[in-house]
């Protein structure tokens, strides 16, 4: 079990997985996982230490030259149909777990995060089974000839360090690929959001992924096990999920050992809206695009620019859309909002709240934490927040915040909106929105970022690249794009 009572505690304990068991850490450290909603105690997480740390890379190891590695395409892509199913016959263990550490609205993780963690397996399934091979005839001075061929292998241990957003969606958007392609994983899930990664664990087990495939440790990044798996001399490749800053610090992590990084990374995304657009969609797009999730999502938009004839219009349909949000439990259907994930964040959060302030914004509305009643109270609320009036120069407007918040400014040419949307030190992702479909197309391809949306936002394709532009990350994820990652190409020549 990965989560059991022990006698003298109240709260159940998480822990690590390690070689297909569920262990505590010798040192015996554990810390506390709180309730984003209330403040209650969820449960006591095995904090791994270095001793943790060695045992899941040799676990991981060991299962890839061993069982795993002799496992056939066909049987390997089963196993992972077979972990796809089993998460959807788990799916209410999934969705309470994924909630409660996240205290998203169930609304949400239902339709999102669960689906979207089981698919995260079979479409890699998928992909590897149907990727094309490399083959090239070859000219030689004997008039032979030679045949090349190009043959792709796993890359080994891969580290995968996740956050605490989209806590299963994240992790298994790189555990899926990996495992495809024949890798094994050492999983350091975000300490905000230890519990799905370790039923993941448990489903391994009952489809018969082989110990050691799939390991999980728990703990933080500097210093803790973030750091060690990281500097750990047996990972072959870290694909990693989370702040640009820490993308620098796991860069120089690996840098004396020259391993391969993959990095999702922030953003501070924009949304453009001219005058000709769908107004309603729009609005409603723009809505999902700054709220969802509680504005925690990487490419969610924390900018608008409004042509300007729609500008004073956009704003209070915005507004409007900002004010129906109800904060509340996650169960309660009539919950638009849910809590930001802990009370460092919301301090983070609120800090860019009293920054918009300073440098003279209009709040549009919100701006604080709302009222909350009972239990509720000590949950990590925010209000949804708007702004307009700030210069471009604010740190409100170029850092990312990670919260329920955006900033409007009128644009009036749509050499201005391109110009205004690309002066960032990011690029992950643009929304803009326009019937002229010249105007689309024209301004897509201007657009710095690595995913460009036109009249929609967050529909995703999971066979097409993701990934950002600038300091919004290296490299791309997604269907056979993955694959550049997870395995490495070798050359086979053959002389005639
Ligand atoms: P974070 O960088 O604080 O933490 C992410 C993970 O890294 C956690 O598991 C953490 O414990 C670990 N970590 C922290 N420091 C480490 C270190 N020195 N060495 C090794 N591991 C370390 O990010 P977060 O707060 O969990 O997530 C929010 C951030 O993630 C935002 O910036 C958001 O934009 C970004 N994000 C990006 C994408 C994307 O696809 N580009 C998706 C989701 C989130």
């Amino acid at each position: 079990m990965s989560q059991v009572l022990m006698p003298s505690q109240k709260v159940a304990t998480i822990f690590n997985f390690i070689g297909g068991e569920f262990v505590a850490a010798t040192s015996g450290k554990t810390f506390d996982k709180r309730s984003p909603v209330d403040g209650r105690l969820l449960g006591l997480v095995s904090e791994a230490g270095e001793a943790e740390v060695d045992r899941a890379v040799n676990a991981a190891r060991a299962a890839l030259t061993g069982p795993w590695g002799a496992l056939e395409m066909a049987e390997r892509t089963e196993l992972l149909y077979a972990v796809a199913s089993e998460i959807n016959r788990r799916f209410d263990a999934f969705l309470q777990a994924e909630v409660a550490d996240t205290g998203k609205p169930a609304s949400l993780a239902r339709h999102i995060d669960i689906p979207r963690g089981a698919a995260n397996f079979k479409i890699f399934a998928d992909v590897v089974k149907n990727v094309p091979g490399e083959f090239f005839r070859t000219d030689t001075p004997d008039r032979q000839g030679a045949i090349n061929y190009a043959i792709r292998v796993p890359k080994g241990v891969i580290a995968v360090i996740a956050p605490w957003n989209l806590p299963l969606l994240l992790m298994t958007w790189k555990v899926g690929p990996a495992l495809a392609c024949g890798n094994t994983v050492v999983v350091k899930p975000s300490e905000e959001t230890p519990s799905t990664a370790t039923l993941l664990g448990e489903v391994m087990t009952a489809v018969g992924v082989p110990k050691g495939v799939y390991n999980v440790i728990h703990g933080f990044g500097p210093g803790s096990a973030g750091e060690l798996l990281t500097r750990h001399p047996g990972i072959d490749a870290v694909t990693f999920t989370g702040e640009t800053r820490t993308g620098a610090a796991i860069m120089k992590a690996v840098a004396d050992r020259v391993r391969p990084v993959s990095f999702e990374l922030g953003g501070k995304n924009a949304g453009i809206v001219f005058a000709d657009c769908d107004f309603d969609a729009a609005v409603e797009g723009m809505g999902r695009a700054v709220f969802a999730n509680c504005g925690q999502v990487c490419l969610g938009t924390e900018r608008v620019y409004v042509e300007r004839p729609l500008f004073e219009r956009f704003v209070a349909a915005l507004k409007a859309k900002a004010e129906s949000l109800k904060p509340g439990r996650p169960e309660d259907a009539k919950t638009g909002l849910g809590p930001l994930i802990s009370q460092e964040h919301r301090t983070k959060v609120l800090s860019y709240y009293e920054q918009a302030r300073k440098d003279g914004a209009t709040v549009v509305t919100g701006g604080g934490i709302p009222k909350m009643e009972g239990e509720l109270a000590r949950g990590c609320w925010v209000e949804p927040t708007i702004w307009t009036g700030l210069p471009e120069s604010s740190a409100v407007v170029r850092e990312e915040i990670f919260g329920p918040c955006c900033h409007l400014r009128p644009f009036d040419t749509e050499e201005e909106a391109v110009r205004l949307a690309n002066d960032t030190r990011y690029g992950l992702a643009t929304t803009i929105w326009t019937t002229k479909l010249a105007r689309a197309h024209r301004v897509a391809a201007k657009i710095e970022a690595g995913i460009i949306w036109v009249n929609c936002w967050f529909l995703r394709d999971l066979r097409t690249p993701f990934g950002g532009s600038k300091q919004s990350g290296i490299g791309r994820e997604g269907g056979v794009h993955s694959l550049e990652f997870y395995t490495e190409l070798r050359n086979v020549c053959v002389k005639l």
